[in-house]
This record gives structure tokens, sequence and C-alpha cells, in this order.
């Protein structure tokens, strides 16, 4: 159907307090289908991505923009329906809670045009919550309030309003409250709360950014000077329980914590391992990250295709098919893996071709991604290297071994072979370019915004420097990751990141991503 001829739509939607994993399963399917996007300043413009399809249009305070009134947006939403639009209302955390989502709703009604709220995951109950502070507990308090810690000109707010909210509830939890902290603690000390009571700030909560500061009414104004907003403070003897109960930013449990790690890798197959919701593609380093309290933000740099001269892989594949023509297929990578197989698969083969050739794999993923295809590899060098496969493989003389690889796989393994006295036939199985730049990444790179970036190849270095270049950017890659810590997936790849001038801090012992996570949890602990 036309656009022109649907009836528009608008859903007012929750995004979470910032951690992408607290957005809700109707968030996310809402912003896969909306046709625009109206949203403030987001919590994680990673966001974006869930929804490449939307226009995105930015009504809230951005950097270089003035904040559009309320009445404005509410025209705009009102307008962007007439067209016959699937809109969705971002805002943050709950659209009711302190979003002004209430007026937007009225104004939609009063205009007649339909509407949906999804509630949201409210900051005023996921910042505590990360912070450790449970707002209700069992003999210490059992009832909470939530407080707007800003004062609008235009609301009335008399005093004995703030007697209510002081004393009112146990735990008080206040929004917006950080320009206001001196006045907060002021009014509730005058309303009768004992100074001993405890209070904390929480800025940028359920973030890799998390900061909380705790005191009491005595002394939180001189300790929270420090604090920026956007930042949840939350009043009561609940606060206490953090001490036990703190997790999100504890280095104990999670060792990865405020890191954002750039991961570079590709994913090793068209059927890529995804979010439960598809929306971040994650493979087994971003989730080894998160669990450990990091934040991987994956952006592949390059991208397998096709070799350009498919003709020499063909006519490895046709000896196979015609029997006895190897003894040996070594894969050297989980590429090499895929492109062999995809390439059989093409050509009408499959894996019953290998008969009983014998299969080499070198690095634990390379071997992982055979037994995906319920295949065994039978030998398995000592170390992920070329090298010393070449050296350990128990190849008669005279062996035959196909090598099906990258188009500019290094000289080090054929020779190796070679000098065992095995023939070998390396064959580009695969090309290697310079993946699709993804914009908001780049721009965070840029900005400074992440932590640490990691290779798995030298081959991914070269991409990220040609992606950079591609996309505009001519600050050399040295510098633009001179902010940033470099993690390699093992020593090849160590050593060609210092070839074109970067530092590298960390480089993992056991050449895999679980490796590499590893590597980076014992460089954090001593840095
Ligand atoms: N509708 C939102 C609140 C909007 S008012 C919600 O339900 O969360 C904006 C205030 O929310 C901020 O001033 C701050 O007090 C709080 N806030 C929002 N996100 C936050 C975060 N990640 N960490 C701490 N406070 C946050």
């Amino acid at each position: 159907m036309d656009n022109m001829h649907r009836e528009g739509f608008v859903s007012l939607v929750g995004a979470g307090p910032g951690d992408p994993g607290l957005i809700t399963l109707r968030a996310a399917e809402c912003l896969a289908q909306a046709d625009v996007v109206v949203y403030d300043r987001l919590a994680n413009p990673l966001l974006l991505r869930i929804a490449p399809q939307a226009e995105w249009l930015p009504v809230g305070k951005q950097p270089n923009h003035h904040p559009v009134p309320q009445e404005e947006i509410n025209a705009i939403l009102i307008e962007q329906a007439r067209q016959g639009k699937r809109v969705v209302r971002l805002k943050g955390g709950d659209p009711f809670i302190f979003g002004r989502g209430g007026e937007e709703a009225l104004a939609l009604a009063q205009a007649g045009i339909h509407f949906e709220i999804v509630p949201g995951v409210t900051s005023a109950i996921a910042v505590p919550a990360y912070a450790g502070i449970p707002l209700t507990h069992r003999d210490v308090a059992c009832s909470t309030a939530l407080i707007t810690g800003h004062r609008a000109e235009w609301i009335e707010n008399p005093e004995d309003d703030w007697q209510r909210c002081s004393l009112g509830a146990d735990t008080l939890v206040f929004l917006m409250g950080v320009k206001n902290l001196p006045r907060i603690v002021s009014q509730l000390l005058e309303a009768g709360r004992p100074e001993s009571t405890p209070v904390a700030l929480v800025e940028q909560g359920t973030t890799t950014a998390q900061k909380t500061i705790t005191g009491t009414l005595a002394d939180i104004v001189t300790r929270a000077a420090g604090i920026r907003p956007p930042a949840v403070i939350i009043v009561g003897e609940v606060v206490r329980l953090r001490e036990q109960l703190g997790w999100y930013d504890s280095a104990s449990h999670r060792p990865l914590f405020g890191l954002r790690v750039l991961n570079t890798k590709s994913f090793p197959n068209r059927e890529a391992a995804s979010h439960p919701l598809g929306m971040f593609p994650m493979d087994e380093f971003d989730r080894q990250v998160y669990t450990l309290g990091g934040e991987a933000v994956h952006m592949p740099v390059i991208q397998v295709c096709p070799p350009q001269d498919p003709a020499p892989m063909q006519a490895a594949i046709q000896r196979l098919v015609a029997g006895s023509s190897y003894d040996w297929v070594v894969f050297t990578s989980t590429n090499a893996v895929t492109a062999f197989f995809d390439q059989l698969g093409d050509s009408g083969y499959d894996a019953r071709v290998l008969r009983d050739t014998r299969l080499a794999a070198i690095g634990s993923a390379t071997g992982q991604s055979l037994q995906q295809r319920s295949i065994q590899a039978d030998f398995l060098p000592s170390q992920s290297s070329g090298a010393i496969l070449g050296e350990e493989i128990p190849v008669h003389t005279r062996a035959r071994v196909l090598l099906p690889r990258s188009e500019i796989g290094l000289p080090d393994l054929p020779q190796a072979l070679i000098a065992r006295g095995a023939q070998v036939d390396d064959v580009p199985a695969y090309s290697v370019r310079t993946a699709r730049p993804d914009q908001v990444v780049l721009e965070q790179l840029l900005a400074g915004d992440l932590n640490v970036v990691a290779f798995f190849s030298p081959s991914g270095i070269e991409g990220l420097a040609h992606m950079l270049a591609a996309a505009g950017y001519d600050t050399p890659l040295p510098e633009v990751l001179a902010p940033l810590n470099v993690a390699c997936i093992g020593p090849s790849t160590t050593k060609a990141a210092r070839a074109m001038g970067l530092t590298v801090e960390i480089t993992a012992q056991e050449y895999t991503s679980t490796g590499l996570v590893q590597a980076m949890v014992i460089w954090r602990q001593h840095s």
C-alpha cells in the first residue's frame, strides 16, 4: 500500500535508560517498522542501527542545534502521521515518566491521530538497580516516590508539596535534580529528614560511563560536586545496600566495566551469530566483552569476497571430485573454510568429495568451523602459525597438499611445506575487500568515544585504514588510534600493527577471541 493512502500512526516509545539491552522487544519491533523516528538525545547512538530504513528526525538538545519547542514537536508528530507514516516518537526511559509523553499523547488525541504507548524501562528504576540500590527492601523501605528535581517556572510548587514529598515515601528518587541538589537537600532537612540519611547520585547510569557518588544529606552537596546531568538522585536507607549489592560498575564482577571496544572482525558466515532481536549483530567476542562489563561496538572492516579469478579453485575442486589427487587440505582460517565450502556447494558438490583426504586447520576457531560442518580436522598445530604447521604436520615426502586461502596469503606456510618435500597447490579461495563504513561508529572513533580497538588479522588493520580514507578522513591511522588502546589476536597481527606505526598494548597469549578477551582482562587489572 502506498504511504499516502495509509492511515498514519504514532508510537510513543520508551528507549530505556541507556544500555541498549534494556530496550523492550516491542520498542525494537516499532523501530524496525518505522518510517520516521522523532528523537531527543540518544542515550546510545547505536540505536540508530535498529531502524536503518527510517528517517531520523532529531528534536532534542543536540550539539549545534536548538531544542525544538514542545508545541513544535507535537505539530511534527501530527504532520508526519497525517502524511500516512508510521511515526515512532522515541523517548529516553519511559515516555510517561517526566518525558512529556503525556502532553504529546494529549496533542495526538486532540488531533484525532491514533497512537500507542510503549512503556520503557525508566531511569528512575533502572539506574538505581545498576548502582546496586533496590528502591524497596524488606524492613528498610516499603515505599518509593519519583520526584522531579527541576522546578519549572510555571509550576506552583508550594513548600507543603515538598513536605509531602520529603516524608511521604521511604525512598525518594529525584530526576533532573543535579543543578538543584543544594536546594533539594536543604528542603529535605527542613522537612525533617535526618542529616544521616544516605544519598546517592548516579550519573549516566546503565552505560559504560556510569559514575556513582554516595554520602549523606550532611555531605552529599560537596561530595557530588563533580556529578553532571543526566543523573538520578536516590535518598533513603536503601542506598546503604550498594556496598554489598554494587555489581555493574564493580571490577570484581565485571573487569571490563567502562571499556568501549571496537571489534573490527568480519562475521564468520552469512547467517552471522546475532542478538536475539537481530538488532545488533554480535559474535562470540562481543558477547564475552558484554558479559565482562564492557561494551562491544562491532564494525567489520573487511569483507570476504570470491577470488578475482575463480578458475584455480574450480580446477582444484574438479581434481578432488576426480579422486585421490590430494593427501591434505590445509585450512588457515575460518574464512578459508567458508570460502572452500561455499564454492564446493556452488559447484554442486559437498563434503563427500573429500573422501579420505586428510584435513589440517590452523587455530581452534578454524577447527570449530570444520566441526560445524560435521568434519573433524585430522591435524591442528601446537600454535596458530603457518610456519609451525609447516614444521609439525605429518606429511610424507611428495605429499600433495591443497592450500585454499586468501589471495594475499604469506609465503611462509607453502615454503615450510615445500621444504618438507610436499607438493603444494596454493589456490586463491577468496579475496578481501574493505567493508562498507558505518558512519555512526566512525564518528565515535574519531570523537574519542571508544577505548580499545581489537584487530584479528593484519588485513583488518589495513582494512580500517582504507575504510577511513574511503570515508574521506585523511588523518593517518596511528593518529586516529593514538587515544585508544590497540589489542591484537596474536603476534603476527601485532607485528603488522607495529609496522604500520601503531602502539600495541594488548596481545593475546592464546590466539582466539576468548584469548584476546582474557588478555584485555589482564591488561585492565594492571593498568
Ligand atoms: N523519561 C525518562 C526521564 C526523562 S527526564 C525516564 O523514564 O528515564 C530526564 C532525567 O532522567 C535526567 O535529568 C536524569 O535525572 C534522568 N536520567 C535519564 N537517563 C539517565 C541515565 N542514564 N542516568 C542517570 N539519570 C538519567
